[in-house]
């Protein structure tokens, strides 16, 4: 009961933070404020009401148009804010204890929130690779007060393997190359935290994924990709690990 109760608050909270992630990757890579303004139509440049800030419900109610001027809204507000929700419902359901789900929580939306930027053409701000560094980090204390210091070792040879894969394969050789080795470090960790081996299965897919990149014509993998890959590569590691 408790459990489901988690789960339920995780998912709830996972929306929330979605809608509010929809507003950090429009704003931060064009080095605006994601306080102020306030969210707004960016058609009428009406102010928006609870109304209109539901997550998920609010663009269904409302057919997925502006309630004031009739502009279309593009569905991707709600997918992430359902992905973000489904991912956190997800990371409670499996962890069975609530003190590393923030940390893991905030890895998981940190590597969406990249993978969008990403997916947009923008520079990934270096902002989600500190947070979800601090975040990762924040893992070590809890894993050693709850005696699970052997999904330890896991989780570093994860971020070792992950790393070496994501620097050698990812030719891109600008300055967003450690944001961007530094996320997908964070998910190999993460995932070797939740489950014996998960770390090393989420290295796997990092590197036969950025090499196979790196032999065709991309630059680099896309980070969406690579998340989304590392995101199978943990539920495989699960139902494999399952005893
Ligand atoms: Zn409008």
């Amino acid at each position: 009961m408790a459990q489901l109760l988690t789960i339920l608050v995780s998912g709830m909270a996972g929306l929330m933070v979605g809608s509010f992630l929809n507003v950090v990757v429009y704003r931060l890579p064009k080095r605006m404020s994601v306080v102020e303004p306030p969210s707004h139509c960016p058609s009428c440049e009406t102010r928006l009401t609870l109304v209109d800030l539901v997550p998920v419900l609010s663009w269904v109610w409302l057919r997925g148009k502006c309630r004031h001027c009739g502009a279309r809204i593009s569905v991707r507000y709600p997918l992430v804010e359902l992905s973000t929700g489904v991912l956190c419902a997800a990371a409670a359901g499996a962890l069975g204890s609530v003190w590393p789900l923030p940390s893991v929580a905030v890895v998981v939306v940190c590597a969406v929130g990249a993978s969008i930027v990403d997916a947009d053409g923008g520079a990934v701000p270096f902002a989600f690779a500190v947070v979800s560094a601090l975040a990762a980090v924040a893992l070590l204390p809890i894993a050693i007060v709850l005696g699970h210091t052997d999904r330890l070792i896991w989780a570093a040879l994860g971020v070792l393997l992950g790393s070496l894969g994501a620097f050698f394969g990812d030719r891109a050789g600008d300055s967003q190359r450690w944001t961007r080795i530094a996320l997908l470090a964070c998910l190999a960790w993460t995932a070797g935290w939740l489950w014996p081996g998960g770390g090393p299965f989420v290295a796997a897919w990092i590197v036969v994924a950025t090499a196979a990149t790196g032999l065709g014509a991309a630059r680099r993998a896309p980070l969406a990709m690579l998340a989304a890959g590392a995101v199978a590569a943990v539920l495989a590691s699960a139902l494999i690990s399952r005893p």
